[in-house]
């Protein structure tokens, strides 16, 4: 049996649909068999009330304990609120690099235009496809067409498709991380 690569929903609404995440994702990473997970609560300790942002490093911790729980050996959380590491003002998403979890949040990557729902499910895509590669031991990458290039503004993500240039797409590994 193909290893598994869950998704699971962080809080109880969310802007994009996972099941086509779910799909989407799927495609990009054939060799193993990606599930859609029951959703789960948001952790309250993750949250700063003072930046009104939650730090996703903490969310990776209890994304931990999840990926435990539900036998995941590779578990991707996606979240509609704001993510914050100490020293920047957001991130798109963190991840373990390489490890079991990482976590996305769809809250910058809205269009402005709320007609343009595929331009926002396609930065979605981009932005899980990015951080399952940093979980399968992927660092930064300087094409800045290819998916693991750095996003530091959602011009980056636009440009960028989601998918792994010729020198990425081999370095990635299934590595057993416990
Ligand atoms: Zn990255
Ligand atoms: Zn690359």
């Amino acid at each position: 049996m193909s290893e598994t690569i869950g998704i699971v929903q962080l809080g109880p609404t969310l802007d994009c649909s996972v099941e086509e995440l779910r799909d989407k994702v799927a495609r990009k990473f054939p060799s193993y068999q990606v599930r859609r997970l029951e959703p789960m609560d948001t952790p309250p300790l993750a949250l700063d009330s003072f930046r009104k942002q939650y730090h996703s490093t903490r969310i990776l911790v209890a994304l931990e304990e999840n990926a435990q729980a539900v036998r995941t050996k590779r578990l991707l959380g996606v979240a509609a609120f704001d993510l914050f590491v100490p020293g920047m003002n957001f991130v798109f998403g963190e991840a373990r690099c390489p490890g079991r979890v990482a976590v996305i949040s769809t809250y910058r990557l809205r269009a402005e235009d709320p007609d343009e729902s595929d331009l926002f499910e396609g930065r979605v895509c981009k932005e899980a496809v990015h951080e399952i590669g940093h979980m399968l031991g992927l660092k930064h990458c300087s094409n800045p067409l290819c998916v693991m290039h750095f996003s530091e503004r959602l011009a980056d993500t636009d440009r960028k498709e989601d998918s792994f240039c010729s020198e990425c797409e081999p370095k990635m590994k299934w590595l057993e991380v416990e």
